[in-house]
């Protein structure tokens, strides 16, 4: 078998906090305990929120805290250029391989569909499906959705299942403003980048299936990439982390002068890699607690400690 390659997809579109800094060390954990490949990229594919300042803050910061990565914007790599808005060429070729519309749907039209309780999202009904509701407008594009179930089974979440028609909808491909879709590019990089695990957070599992879905039509003979949707980061409360819990962003801890070995402590802790009393830590280290087949066969989140911070 070849060797791992894992990556952190970070979008550039505001200071990395915590919970981000979690995901991006038991991404880096995944694939350095299997001796494998680490990759940097950097999903500024929303030209409307992302930002040059917010990737440069946030690759320092991720250094600071101890990763390393061997393909990444700022190091290069074979599989580049890693900042999807440097790959709109890519996702174009992707796009025409696939059975697309225009849809003029407006936001507020959207927005009036009822949500489904499977993604919180509603489930588009396929207005534009047989030509647009509004000639003229900026059209965004959607995939002509294959009917069908769409399971896998997550390394953390075990089996989940979807019927994307059923349950989403054709899904936008391209939006009106010319901004690619995420579902798209992180297929499409993926598959560039040569992708054989994905770590990421559990917000991201119900897109998963979508993923799968579009993998299978634009490359049916590859297989697909495993995937571990790692626990959301918990505040004191024991719920999501949220600024109410006054965790500082990553670079406020940086610029503050935190040790960054007491950051990655505290946030090991926090999915029970080590004990509570375990105050400072390198992600080096970390690689001799877990298990070298199944880095992350344990992990047992407990509420943010950033005591002594
Ligand atoms: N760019 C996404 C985010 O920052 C992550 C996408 C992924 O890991 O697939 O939430």
């Amino acid at each position: 078998m070849s060797a791992a390659r894992g990556r952190y997809a970070p979008s550039p579109t505001g200071p990395l906090h915590l919970g981000n800094a979690r995901t991006a060390l038991l991404a880096w954990l995944d694939a350095r305990a299997r001796g494998g490949a680490f990759v940097m990229r950097i999903e500024d594919v929303d030209f409307t929120r992302a930002r040059p300042e917010f990737e440069a803050r946030l690759l320092l910061d991720l250094r600071w805290l101890g990763l390393d990565w061997d393909e990444g914007p700022d190091v290069g790599g074979p599989f580049g250029p890693y900042r999807q808005s440097e790959r709109g060429d890519r996702y174009a070729a992707a796009l025409a391989r696939l059975d697309v519309y225009p849809c003029t749907c407006t936001r507020r039209e959207l927005r009036a569909l009822p949500v489904t309780s499977m993604t919180g999202e509603p489930v588009y009904p396929g207005t534009c499906r047989n030509g647009q509701s509004h000639p003229g407008r900026p059209a965004a594009v959607r995939w002509r959705v294959p009917a069908g179930s769409f399971g896998f089974v997550d390394r953390l979440c075990g089996e989940h299942h979807q019927d994307i028609a059923r349950d989403v909808g054709d899904f936008v491909l391209r939006r009106g403003d010319g901004a690619w879709a995420y579902q798209l590019a992180v297929v499409v990089d993926d598959v560039d980048m040569a992708i054989t695990d994905i770590v990421r957070g559990a917000d991201l599992l119900d897109s998963t299936p979508r993923q799968l879905h579009l993998l299978r039509a634009l490359h049916p003979e590859l297989p697909a990439p495993r995937f571990a949707h790692v626990p959301l980061i918990l505040g004191a409360a024991g719920a999501k982390l949220s600024k109410r819990d006054g965790a500082p962003d990553l670079g406020a801890l940086r610029e503050a002068g935190a040790p960054p070995a007491r950051v990655v402590a505290a946030l090991a802790r926090s999915v029970g890699l080590v004990p509570p009393d375990v105050r400072e830590v390198r992600p080096q280290e970390l690689l001799t607690v877990v298990q070298a087949d199944a880095p992350l066969a344990h992990l047992a989140p407990q509420p943010l400690d950033l005591a002594g911070l």
